[in-house]
């Protein structure tokens, strides 16, 4: 009978590489499962070199990567960031956790259970009603908050992964607050340009 011992130095070798190989799969398997901490760091402004990525505009995600399964990792983790009890806001955006691509996730207060729904290749197409002033804080900017004044109503438009098409929808109300505070930090904007009413927490 043949065993590990007798086979000739080649197919030994091969064995060899066979486990390494099965190892190094093994591994790299229980890293992205259970090694990677779902909740993200939260890039802030009071790190000169995080506040400069906050400050660059984000990308599309290209077709190849809208067919990867990356988008939806990544929005997953944003969504445990951003619901985290350390953080507990209604939006968060990819240059926030150290990704300048165009996601962000929002918490639509205006639907039943105020689910936090991730948006991809965000935009907003137009803005109409009205100007309201309302508080704003921002994962990114810690103790403060400001008077921020925004559109009552938008149209957000973004790629549907269950159609693979672009969708549009209009929201009014603090939702559309959110989509508009969330979608200026894909352009590298903060609220604390759109206001001089910024007051400590
Ligand atoms: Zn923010």
């Amino acid at each position: 009978m043949k065993s590990l011992f007798n086979a000739s130095p080649a197919s030994g070798r091969l064995r060899l590489a066979a486990l390494w190989l099965a190892a190094a799969i093994f591994v790299g398997v229980a890293v992205s499962c259970c090694g990677q901490s779902p909740v993200m760091h939260v890039y802030s402004v009071s790190d000169p070199a995080e506040e400069k990525l906050l400050r660059t505009p984000c990308e599309d995600f290209t077709p190849r990567e809208l067919r990867s399964r990356r988008v939806a990792r990544l929005a997953k983790r944003m969504i445990a960031t951003v619901t985290d009890s350390t953080q507990n806001g209604v939006g968060i955006a990819a240059p926030q956790v150290g990704v300048s691509k165009r996601l962000i996730v929002v918490c639509r207060l205006d639907m039943e259970g105020e689910p936090f729904i991730p948006y991809i290749n965000a935009r907003i197409d137009s803005c109409f009603g009205g100007i309201v002033t309302g508080r704003e804080g921002c994962l990114s900017i810690p103790d403060l908050r400001g008077n921020v004044p925004r559109y009552e109503s938008i149209v957000v438009s973004y790629w549907d992964p269950d159609t693979g098409e672009r969708r549009s929808e209009t929201v009014s109300g603090y939702t559309a607050r959110i989509f508009q505070h969330e979608t200026d930090h894909l352009e590298g904007i903060l609220y604390t340009d759109r206001t001089s009413d910024i007051y400590p927490e």
